[in-house]
C-alpha cells in the first residue's frame, strides 16, 4: 500500500508521516518511509544541488524545466530502488512528497503547467500512483502566516535579512496552494485533504482513522 504526504512547506507533513509510521509499525505492519527529493544516494545528491541553489551556494539559478527534470530523476530512482521493491515485499510505503509536489511547485509555482508534469509522470514513473494521498492544506492565509513566522525565526537565528519572505514568495505560495486544490478536486478518491487548522494530535487521529479504513477495505 502506497501513501504519500503533500502540502506546503511547514504544513506538518514530516511530523504526521513519522507518527503514522510509528503507529503502523506498532500494529505489526512493515513500513518503509522516504522523502522526495532524497532518500537514495542519487536523490540525496540531487537534493543537495536543488537546495544549495536556493542559498546561491553552488550551481546558480536552476531553470524551471531543469528543476522539474531533476525532481523526476530523483523520483524515478526512488521508485526503482525503494518504492517498487517495498511494495512487492508487501510493505506499506510512506512518502514525504511525490508527483503532486511537482505539479504544485513546478507546475503551479513555476508555472510549467499540469499537463507537462502528468506527461512526465507517465513517461518517467510508469504512472505509478499512490493508493492514498494525505494533503495537509490549511487555507492560504494560515499557510502564509506560518511561513512568515518560520522565516522570522530563520532571520533571528542567522541574523541575516536576505531570506525575507517577500511578496513574490506569497504569490508563489498562492499558486502552489491553488494547484494543490485543483489536484484534490480532480482526484477525490485518491486525495484526502485536511484543510482546517486542527492541532497536530487531532490531525494524527484523523489520519489514523482514514488509513485504518483504507487498509481494511
Ligand atoms: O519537503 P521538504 O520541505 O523537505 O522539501 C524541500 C524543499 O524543496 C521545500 O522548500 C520545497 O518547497 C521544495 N520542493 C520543490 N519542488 C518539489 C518538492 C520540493 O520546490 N517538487
Ligand atoms: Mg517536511
Amino acid at each position: 500500500y502506497f501513501i504519500t504526504f503533500e502540502g506546503l512547506d511547514g504544513s506538518g507533513k514530516t511530523t504526521q508521516l513519522r507518527r503514522l509510521a510509528q503507529s503502523l509499525t506498532d500494529r505489526g505492519y512493515h513500513v518503509v518511509t522516504l522523502r522526495q527529493p532524497g532518500s537514495t544516494a542519487l536523490g540525496d545528491r540531487i537534493r543537495g544541488v536543488l537546495l544549495d541553489s536556493r542559498s546561491e551556494a553552488s550551481v546558480g539559478q536552476i531553470a524551471p524545466a531543469a528543476e522539474l527534470a531533476l525532481m523526476f530523476a530523483d523520483r524515478a530512482q526512488a521508485i526503482a530502488e525503494i518504492i517498487l521493491p517495498a511494495l512487492a515485499a508487501g510493505s506499506i510505503v510512506l512518502c514525504d512528497r511525490y508527483t503532486d509536489s511537482s505539479e504544485a511547485y513546478q507546475g503551479g509555482g513555476r508555472q510549467l503547467g499540469s499537463e507537462r508534469i502528468l506527461a512526465l509522470h507517465r513517461a518517467v514513473c510508469d504512472d505509478l500512483q499512490p493508493d492514498l494521498t494525505l494533503l495537509l492544506l490549511p487555507d492560504l492565509e494560515a499557510s502564509l502566516a506560518r511561513a512568515r513566522r518560520r522565516n522570522q525565526r530563520h532571520v533571528q537565528t542567522t541574523g541575516s535579512d536576505e531570506n525575507r519572505f517577500e511578496r513574490e514568495d506569497e504569490i508563489f505560495y498562492g499558486r502552489i496552494h491553488t494547484a494543490y486544490e485543483q489536484i484534490a478536486a480532480r482526484e477525490p478518491q485518491r486525495v484526502v485533504a485536511i484543510t482546517d487548522n486542527a492541532s497536530i494530535p487531532e490531525i494524527e487521529e484523523r489520519i489514523h482513522r482514514i488509513v485504518t479504513a483504507r487498509l481494511a477495505s
